[in-house]
Parts: C-alpha cells; sequence; structure tokens
C-alpha cells in the first residue's frame, strides 16, 4: 500500500464520525472503527445485517420508507447533505440521537449509500434547554405585558374618579390655600394619567397585540389634524406652529402614524422655550421624510443613541420637564411595527429635528388634486356658553358619580345611567339639544358605539356623542367608517378637553 492510501485508510478508520456503508438491499458492508465504539457492536456482527439493526424497533417502518424512497432517487439530494435527525440505538440497547449525513455512490452499477453517523446527544440537549429558555421567556413577556396592561386599563376607573372629584373641589373652593393645593393635586393626576397611558400604549406594542391596518393616508389631512391639536398648545406657550402643505399620500395605519407625530410633536413642545416647531414633509431620493424640527434647548450628541430607551430622560440642567420618559420608546415600537425608522439630528440649545423615513414603496402616486385645499388653520375654539342637557350612560359607579357632579358644577343639567338600556329611558322626553356621553365598555354585549347607534336611530335624531375610553386606540382601529357627531377621549378624561368637546358638539348640532 503506498503512503497516500495508508492515509486515506487511517482516516477512514479513524474519522469522528462513525461510517457504515449499504447496499441496495440494505444490507451493511462496511463500518469503520469509529462505528464499531458508537454503537458497541463488533465489525463482525455487523456486517451483512440489515440497517435495522442499529435503529430502534419503533422506527424501523418510517426508516425502511425514508431509506427506499432515497435509493429510489438518491441522486436528487446534494451529496452530504444532512438529511434527517434520527434516533439510532447501541448494541446494549441505549438509544441516543443521530444526525446523519448520507452520500450515494456506484460501484459496478451498484448503489451504494455511505452514512456518516454522528452522536448529537449533547448539541440535541442544548438546543432543547435553549428552545425552553426561549419559550420561558416569551412567556414572561407576554405575562408581563399583559400584567401591565391590564393594572393601566384597571387603574384608570379609579384615576378617572379622582380626577373628576379634583375638578369639583377646584370648582367649588375658587381661590385661597386649598385651592392651590388641589391645583397641586390635578397637576399629580395628569402626571399618573400619562404615565398609565404610556405603560398601557408600550406593553400593547411590545406584545406585538397590534396589527398596523393599511389605509390610504393622506399628509394633508393629518397634519390639519395635528395642526388642530397642538395650535393652542403652541400658542400658549408663546411658540409658532408651522405646518408645510403637502400632497404626499402613504399606505399605512392612520391611527398609529399619528400617535407617532403626537409623540414626536408633543416633545418638541415640551423641550423648546422660544422659537417655533416645523411640520415638514419632504421626498428625498427613494423616501418620504415626515420631519418634527424645533428651536428648543437640543439633546447632547452622546445622548441622542439612549433617548429611546424606556424611561431614559436628558436631564440638561438638572431640569426635568413633565414627562415619563416613555414618548421615544412608544416612537421606536410604533416606527417598528410600521416599518419606518427614526433618525434624530441635534443641537445643544440650538434645536432638534426628528425624521420619520418612510420606504418609497409605501407612498401612493399623488391623484388629489385638491389635496392642499383643507389644509387651512382651523378657527380657535369660541369660549364655552352652550348648556347641553346632557345624558350619561356609565358602567362604574364612581365614575358616574363624579362626572354627574363635576358636569353639575359646570352648570349642565345631567342625567344619568349604568347600562345601555337606560339611554332610550333617559331620552323618553327629548328636550332636542341633549349629548350624550358613553364610556366605551358597557355591559357584556353592548358598546357604547351600540348605545349612539340606537339612539340614533329609534328616536330618529342625529343626538351628538361624546365617547370615552380607557382603550382608544382599540376602539378607534375598530370603527369601519367615521361617525358623524362624535367625539373621542381617552380615558382618564381630561376635564377641560371634556368641556371642549361638550361645546364643539353643541355648537356643531343641528
Ligand atoms: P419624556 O417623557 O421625558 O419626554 P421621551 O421618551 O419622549 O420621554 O424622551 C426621552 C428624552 O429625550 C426626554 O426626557 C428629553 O430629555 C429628550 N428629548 C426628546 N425629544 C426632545 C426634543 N425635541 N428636544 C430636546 N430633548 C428631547
Amino acid at each position: 500500500m503506498d503512503k497516500t492510501a495508508q492515509i486515506t485508510e487511517h482516516l477512514l478508520h479513524f474519522s469522528p464520525d462513525a461510517l457504515i456503508v449499504i447496499n441496495e438491499r440494505r444490507e451493511i458492508c462496511y463500518v469503520n472503527e469509529t462505528a464499531v465504539e458508537l454503537f458497541r457492536y463488533p465489525a463482525s456482527d455487523l456486517l451483512g445485517k440489515a440497517l435495522e439493526v442499529l435503529i430502534p424497533e419503533r422506527m424501523h417502518t418510517r426508516h425502511a420508507d425514508h431509506v427506499a424512497a432515497y435509493m429510489g432517487n438518491p441522486t436528487n439530494r446534494e451529496m452530504g447533505v444532512r438529511i434527517a435527525d434520527l434516533t439510532a440505538r447501541r448494541a446494549d440497547g441505549i438509544e441516543f440521537p443521530a444526525g446523519i449525513r448520507l452520500s450515494p455512490f456506484h460501484v459496478d452499477d451498484r448503489k451504494y449509500v455511505a452514512a456518516a453517523v454522528r452522536d448529537i446527544t449533547e448539541s440535541h440537549q442544548i438546543s432543547q434547554a435553549l428552545v425552553a429558555a426561549r419559550e420561558e421567556a416569551d412567556r414572561a413577556n407576554r405575562a408581563k405585558s399583559r400584567f401591565l396592561a391590564t393594572a393601566s386599563h384597571d387603574l384608570r376607573q379609579p384615576l378617572q374618579t379622582i380626577r373628576l372629584l379634583n375638578a369639583s373641589m377646584l370648582k367649588l373652593t375658587p381661590d385661597g390655600e386649598i385651592n392651590a393645593l388641589l391645583a397641586g393635586q390635578s397637576e399629580a393626576i395628569d402626571g399618573m394619567a400619562r404615565l398609565l397611558n404610556g405603560l398601557l400604549d408600550i406593553s400593547r406594542l411590545e406584545s406585538g397585540a397590534i396589527e398596523p391596518k393599511q389605509e390610504t393616508v393622506r399628509i394633508a389631512d393629518l397634519y390639519a389634524n395635528l395642526r388642530s391639536e397642538f395650535e393652542p398648545l403652541t400658542r400658549a406657550r408663546g411658540l409658532t406652529l408651522e405646518v408645510e402643505l403637502t400632497r404626499a399620500t402613504l399606505q399605512t395605519d392612520r391611527v398609529l402614524l399619528r400617535q407617532l407625530l403626537e409623540n414626536i410633536l408633543g416633545n418638541a413642545v415640551k423641550y423648546t422655550d422660544a422659537g417655533s416647531i416645523k411640520l415638514r414633509c419632504l421626498i428625498k431620493d427613494d423616501e418620504l421624510l415626515l420631519e418634527v424640527a424645533d428651536s428648543g434647548i437640543g439633546i447632547p450628541e452622546d445622548k441622542i443613541a439612549r433617548i429611546f430607551d424606556e424611561y431614559y430622560q436628558v436631564d440638561i440642567h438638572g431640569e426635568r420637564r413633565a414627562g415619563v420618559g416613555l414618548g421615544l420608546a412608544i416612537v421606536r415600537e410604533v416606527a417598528r411595527v410600521l416599518g419606518f425608522s427614526i433618525k434624530i439630528t441635534s443641537q445643544v440649545g440650538r434645536g432638534t429635528q426628528v425624521q420619520i423615513r418612510v420606504p418609497g414603496t409605501m407612498l401612493i402616486a399623488d391623484t388629489a388634486n385638491d389635496a392642499l385645499k383643507d389644509v387651512e388653520a382651523p378657527e380657535p375654539p369660541k369660549p364655552g356658553t352652550l348648556r347641553p342637557r346632557l345624558v350619561l350612560i356609565e358602567d362604574n359607579d364612581g365614575v358616574r358619580r363624579a362626572m354627574e357632579l363635576f358636569l353639575g358644577l359646570e352648570g349642565f343639567d345631567v342625567v344619568s345611567g349604568g347600562a345601555a338600556a337606560d339611554a332610550l329611558r333617559l331620552l323618553s322626553n327629548p328636550r332636542g339639544d341633549e349629548i350624550l356621553i358613553v364610556d366605551f365598555h358597557l355591559d357584556a354585549n353592548n358598546t357604547g358605539l351600540d348605545v349612539i347607534r340606537n339612539v340614533r336611530e329609534k328616536l330618529q335624531m342625529m343626538i351628538p356623542a361624546v365617547v370615552a375610553s380607557g382603550d382608544m386606540p382599540s376602539v378607534l382601529r375598530m370603527l369601519k367608517e367615521p361617525i358623524l357627531l362624535c367625539k373621542f377621549l381617552g380615558k382618564p378624561v381630561d376635564t377641560s378637553e371634556l368641556l371642549a368637546a361638550i361645546q364643539d358638539l353643541a355648537s356643531a348640532n343641528p
């Protein structure tokens, strides 16, 4: 034997894999040393035996089919491709998971298959442990998200009651020390409401419970809505809000995109003391850029990467603004769900630009020529003077009593009930200027929207309505079409927003 042949033979015999060759009749015609060691049979006990001797009995049929199929067409698989993880059996009956690679060959027109077999017990155990750990982590994460969602949802009812009672007490104590204490309490309540909303949003997004819708969204409309929402805030802080006209139209989820921009705009207002906030829309290369630029305090460069983390707040000059550090974590999650990316550039003392980058594939060709027409600034709201009769449907007793007290103190005539069915009874003798205020989640089978629909249908009157819900994003995504003369408020309802909604609806009521 020459040297090369000797080396080859040695390699073959002591290769790290057990090597077995079988013929067309599935008889073993070669085994190497490693195979002898692995299966603990002397070579003489294996040669000429059916391959099944190495396989647990319960798997014989399956295995025979497998081999027959392979023998029938052995070339349809790449040589050396691992075809399966099987269970093998040693002479002492002990079974082990085996990784097997097959490779067919011919000698004198006869078919053979060489199999390289390896005991994969260890990697098997590791991957099983990994799968288990992964499942456990997923389970824990889902449990955390569920807990957060439930907790923040259930905390809303008492918080709503506290907020309404606080507003009522403020009204009853026009000035003096107690009034100042109540005003402080009111700020704390606002902070807590923001925290709850943030927690609920982030847990819902992280748990994957949100499936984005694909809708046609005209940026001009969205910007007009954002302008009405933010104009009063910017005006109150002495800032100007500039909204660029645009014709861009996107295929995306309207509610989520709005939430994204609201968070970014909210920050721009919060962290800007003078100057302006600009909402722009640019098309660059193959992307659409929705940009919020402010002239505010800016973010130090080394902090930019961290501001998307939950609860992270840059604390320039030890100054903290009303916030809980969840806004940008929500932005990050919403952008992920929608397939956008976010870019922030900033200069301390000069301002910040946040860009939402939308891939060109989500852009829709510009067809509407009138897209620019309704971006005019909305009229500032008229001071509240109308006193419609209010019909309140709220199933939580605490919230209902507090709401009645608050609205009564504001000078409204209020009637209330705890069940969907009460609405018609309360409206049996309508004055004509009624407004419905309904909780979204009512008795098991009814929502606030059912109440509105039912009342409008039965009375043949377009009664305006306010719907309050602790889970507004879900309510808004459930809506198939807009409901006329209807306003949606997130719970815990902000009392001034509630009064503004009532005024708006009362003045729009035909
Ligand atoms: P917060 O509730 O504190 O606003 P965010 O997650 O929205 O939480 O933002 C994280 C931090 O990033 C903020 O605390 C603030 O320090 C910084 N930041 C965000 N937006 C701006 C901005 N437009 N200008 C300056 N700083 C900002």
